[in-house]
């Protein structure tokens, strides 16, 4: 093991310039509820760990015009707590609030929960379903990616030498929509999913889905944007046989293993099962607004 050093800047540019001076050899720090482990474990051997806690921008969580800004590092108890943000996205909330215990998520934050890459990472399919934009910073200057693009495998992502996510942008949510987001794990808590479902919908006046997003974690090699799902359900008013198109569609997306979870053929009915529960609760909500 090389000796590592610590740094924790107080500027987007600062920590930037540590990174690209680590060659490669840097790591990111936000709540550390994962790279904590993996160092301990000795899974990852950084030269340099660039703790992101102390700047401003990856901190801060703001609205405007009914659009949110969310720091990428902003813990997630700090997420679920501010109430207008739970109004606008309580399956984002949902997400969040599955991430381990209320210790837990006093420091993790959702740019760790995406970055480490886990396939059952239960923020993500809630932020893909959200359509949540990352704005990512590097030696190249800035530049922003939908979620559904920075996972690529396990433990893998698209997010190059250097580069780091400092905040998420959600989008203003118009009239008559709805998130959830359901997961299904063998415990009550403090365990991943075996599936995870992340649905946002918008009906227009008349109840006709006009807009739809459907997400999937932990029944593939890394989170998926489902697109047939979501297509079974726009122009239709959700009916009985558009339920069952979108579940078809979601079981016809999940590549799955076997684990002590779940065999592949359970984890791929029952994306069907809690797809049509987060559904349910998706367009519970899309009424209600
Ligand atoms: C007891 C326990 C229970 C858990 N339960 C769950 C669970 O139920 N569901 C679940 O999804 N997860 C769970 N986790 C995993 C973990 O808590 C989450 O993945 C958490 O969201 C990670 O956030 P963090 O801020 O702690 O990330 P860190 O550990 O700081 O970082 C994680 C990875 O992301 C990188 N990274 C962090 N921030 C950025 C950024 N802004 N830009 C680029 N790269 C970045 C880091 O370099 C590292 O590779 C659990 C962990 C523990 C210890």
């Amino acid at each position: 093991m090389t000796e590592m050093s610590y740094e924790a800047p107080n500027t987007l540019v600062a920590a930037v310039a540590l990174l690209a001076g680590a060659d490669g050899g840097g790591k990111i720090l936000a709540g550390g509820t994962d790279v904590l482990v993996q160092l301990h474990a000795e899974m990852i051997d950084p030269d340099v760990l660039v703790d992101i806690k102390n700047i401003p921008e990856v901190r801060a969580m703001s609205e405007n015009g009914g659009a949110w800004q969310v720091g990428a590092a902003v813990p997630g108890m700090q997420i679920i707590d501010d109430a207008d943000f739970a109004d606008a996205w309580p399956g984002v909330c949902e997400g969040v609030a599955l991430i381990g215990s209320v210790q837990v998520k006093g420091r993790a934050s959702i740019g760790g929960n995406l970055c480490n890459g886990s396939p059952a990472a239960d923020s993500v399919p809630a932020l893909i379903a959200a359509g949540a934009v990352a704005m990512i910073i590097g030696p190249g200057g800035s530049r922003e990616d939908a979620v559904e693009n920075i996972i690529t495998g396990p433990g893998k992502t698209s997010i190059g030498n250097g580069e780091f996510i400092v905040s998420f942008g959600f989008p203003k949510r118009p009239a008559h929509s709805g998130d959830c987001y359901l997961r299904l794990t063998p415990r009550t808590e403090m365990d991943i999913a075996v599936v995870g479902v992340g649905i946002n919908i918008t009906l227009d006046d008349a109840g006709t889905c006009i807009a739809a997003r459907v997400a999937v974690c932990a029944v593939a090699p890394r989170p998926l944007l489902v697109a047939d799902a979501a297509d079974a359900l726009i122009g239709t008013t959700v009916d009985a046989g558009a339920v069952e198109n979108m579940i078809a569609a979601v079981r016809a997306a999940c590549d799955p293993i076997s684990d002590k979870r779940g065999t592949k053929e359970y984890r791929i009915k029952t994306a069907g099962v809690i797809a049509r529960r987060a559904l349910e609760k998706a367009l519970e909500r899309a009424k209600a607004n």
